[in-house]
């Protein structure tokens, strides 16, 4: 049987306060304190069994120890809270108030647990009281004695006072455990903080966060999912532990399953017991066989965005405490802007790299210089043209590099480095070459900004084949007109001769051979006409203006052009009728035009009328007015032939185009159309088709714009009218 010592003297109990607090002041540790407080108290009171719980500011209950007889005993907090709830010990917290039961089976307040029936140890007696500090409850002892009617008034002051004493100390013992625990939160956090941060390889930052939060949290797996920003979807990234990788490419719907649910929620949570979660989505450990059952889940946050989530599966303890999702959401934190960092450098690197690959592989020279001229960054096709690709790689852009671009080509005179740096520039010039080759180049130089600084960037193309060319226009040029032209006019003259020498008196064999000079007097005219439109479409594509512009009336022109078609014409039973708007000729303005080039434009539109028409069918031409009558005329012809295609109308005007359909069956090399492009274009005007293709037999209708002379413009005189 247990002894109950009485306490006679205040000087006895002044001894105990005495040895108490010196017991006390020795400790630090919470359960060490709580420890010998209790063993005190207990023996103190001649009590066999009893609690001290402890409570956080909140007055939730964070720490305890119960000694039954010799045992100290474990008991999880939802225990505790129990006690709280129902229990003696919840009723003197709540009414802030100590109790002495003589008799616990005849007390309501007494939680009775199956070791208080009465074939057990039975009724008892007990004592309850707060422990104090600065006025704040900041715990409860409770002591019990195995007998009723054991204690009295006087144990329970004691203990009353006892409990005062240690109030403070358990205080600064909770205090010490709460800083020590923030201390430890806090250095395992930094300590992640400078891992996760100290790389920004993607891949190894995930591995140094699964890393971290294994570390931090003692655990089994440890797995990480980001949000893929297209479908909105969480995508496991990365896992450790068994089954790791299985989940590796796994999708959850946000707010499907638990972590799809801190997804969407933004917030942490500790599952205790996963398998009876409803939120738990089970597939996942059907796919990697494992079992999950403790869960902590944390969202990975950069800025104020949730970014992924943070999974911790099992701890290898059994259970997290308070600070796992602390901790958790801590390293999720910093996991976020590291993942962010990483993937901003990721594309960068991607971007530097197409940067790159744009840069060494475009087919123009490409080179960077600053604002002096130094060459700072030349491409393989730079090193290339100036001749440098033939020493080692290296050796030959080292050569480049450094040099002054003035002194690989010419500056267009008139132009600075420095004027350069406002726009886009570009000029023809020559490249000196490494082999002292002149390369004639196209220079496009425009300001880049690098590293926060102005630099020129060059492209400088090869235009050897260009002006090759043009060196060639300008040959067949010369040829057409010293070969072909020249001997042309000479047999025209002898034409001219020879019609003129035929006596004035008409006999049959006279008209005969005026019939024959008149042939081949026509045949010279086409090929005169052929070889002044190639002479014009060399000129024109070479960009030289017009230069024989003068009023003309454009009516006298199509009499003449109608003049010099008409045989052809009449030779495929075709009829050509000319319309003018009424009141002409004197209703049209004059048009400024070099009439010879418009007369061959409309002798080449008649003809082409002429010949995709079927014989005997009619043709028309005609003049109308423009919707802008001031500035221009409209001329137009139109046949009766098959018409051209919407999606062809554009094509027919470039050179050597012909419809598939005439090639073979009719004849000409497609030049045409594409003179008189250049033509009407040279003066300013539009030229364009109108045929509907579906209505079969409609034709088609070119029409083209001349420009209306303004006064003062010189007049022609048009010969051959009729
Ligand atoms: P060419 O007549 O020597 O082939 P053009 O440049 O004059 O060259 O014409 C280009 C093509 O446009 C012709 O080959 C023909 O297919 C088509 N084309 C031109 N005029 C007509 C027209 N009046 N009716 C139908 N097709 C035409």
């Amino acid at each position: 049987m247990a002894r109950t010592p009485s306490l006679e003297t205040s000087q006895d109990s002044l001894a105990l306060l005495y040895h108490i607090s010196r017991e006390l002041s020795a400790a630090l540790e919470l359960q060490i304190v709580l420890q010998r407080v209790l063993l005190l108290s207990m023996e103190n009171v001649g009590a066999n069994s009893g609690s001290i719980i402890v409570l956080d500011s909140q007055e939730q209950p964070i720490d305890s120890i119960i000694v039954y007889g010799e045992r100290i005993q474990d008991q999880t907090t939802e225990q505790l809270r129990a006690t709280l709830e129902y229990g003696l010990a919840g009723w003197v917290l709540q009414n802030h108030q100590s109790v002495l039961i003589l008799d616990t089976s005849q007390d309501e307040r007494w939680l009775q647990r199956p070791d208080d029936a009465i074939d057990r140890t039975g009724a008892k007696s007990a004592i309850s009281v707060p422990l104090l500090a600065r006025e704040r409850q900041v715990g409860v002892m409770t002591l019990v004695h195995p007998h009723p009617n054991s204690f009295a008034t006087s144990h329970l002051e004691l203990l009353q006072t006892i409990a005062d004493t240690a109030g403070i100390t358990v205080l600064n013992a909770r205090l010490y455990a709460e800083s020590q625990r923030q201390a430890r939160v806090m250095s395992a956090l930094a300590e992640a903080a400078i891992t996760v941060t100290g790389s920004l390889e993607l891949k190894d930052v995930l591995q140094r966060i699964l890393d971290q939060t294994s570390q931090a949290l003692g655990i089994q797996t440890v797995s990480l999912a980001l949000i893929d920003p297209q479908t909105n979807e969480l995508v496991f990234q990365a896992a450790t532990g068994l089954g790791g990788q299985k989940i590796i490419g796994v999708r959850l719907k946000i707010g499907e399953g638990i972590a799809g649910w801190v997804a969407k929620e933004g917030q942490g949570v500790i599952i205790p017991d996963v398998q009876k979660d409803e939120r738990f989505a089970p597939y996942v450990d059907h796919l990697t066989g494992f079992t999950t059952r403790v869960l902590a889940c944390a969202p990975i946050r950069s800025g104020d965005k949730v970014i992924g989530i943070l999974e911790a599966v099992n701890p290898t303890s059994g259970a997290f405490d308070n600070d796992a999702l602390l901790m958790l959401a801590g390293i999720g934190s910093q996991a976020g802007t590291a993942i962010r960092h990483a993937q901003l450098f990721e594309n960068l690197q991607a971007a530097h790299q197409r940067y790159h690959e744009l840069f060494e592989n475009s087919v123009n020279p490409i080179l960077v210089t600053d604002m002096q001229g130094l060459i700072l960054e030349a491409n393989q096709q730079a090193l290339k043209a100036a001749g440098y690709a033939s020493d080692t790689p290296e050796g030959g852009r080292y050569k480049l590099i450094g040099m002054n671009i003035k002194n690989i080509h010419k500056i267009k005179a008139g132009h600075t480095l420095k004027k350069m740096s406002s726009g886009v520039t570009s000029y023809e010039s020559v490249l000196y070459t490494k082999q002292k080759a002149q390369i004639p180049i196209e220079v496009y130089a425009h300001p880049v900004n690098i590293a926060g600084g102005t630099h020129l960037q060059w492209i400088l193309r090869d235009i050897s084949e260009r002006k090759r060319q043009e060196q060639l226009r300008e040959d067949l040029i010369q040829m057409i007109y010293h070969d072909l032209r020249s001997p042309l006019s000479n047999v025209t003259s002898s034409l001219d001769i020879l019609l003129n020498s035929l006596p004035a008196e008409k006999t049959t064999d006279s008209a005969f051979m005026e019939g024959l000079l008149q042939i081949a007097q026509r045949a010279i005219e086409r090929i005169q006409r052929l070889t002044d439109s190639l002479l014009d479409v060399s000129r024109l594509e070479a960009g030289q203006p017009i230069i024989n512009q003068v009023a003309t009336d454009v009516q006298s022109l199509i009499r003449e052009a109608i003049y010099s078609t008409l045989p052809t014409i009449q030779a495929k039973g075709q009829t050509l009728t000319a319309h003018f708007p009424d009141g002409a000729p004197s209703g049209l303005p004059l048009v400024y035009i070099d009439a010879d080039m418009i007369l061959r434009v409309l002798i080449n539109l008649i003809e082409n009328a002429s010949k995709y028409t079927p014989n005997d069918q009619p043709l028309s031409v005609g003049t109308k007015p423009d919707s802008d009558p001031n500035a221009w005329v409209q001329v137009w012809v139109k046949d009766a032939g098959p018409g051209i295609p919407l999606e062809q109308q554009d094509y027919i005007f470039s050179k050597y185009a012909r419809l598939s359909e005439h090639r073979g069956t009719v004849k000409g090399i497609g030049l045409g159309l594409a003179f008189c492009r250049l033509a009407i274009e040279g003066h300013g005007g539009r030229i364009w088709v109108e045929s509907q293709r579906s209505s079969a037999k409609t034709g088609s209708r070119f029409v083209f714009t001349l420009p209306v002379a303004q006064a003062g413009e010189p007049q022609a005189i048009i010969m051959n009218e009729g």
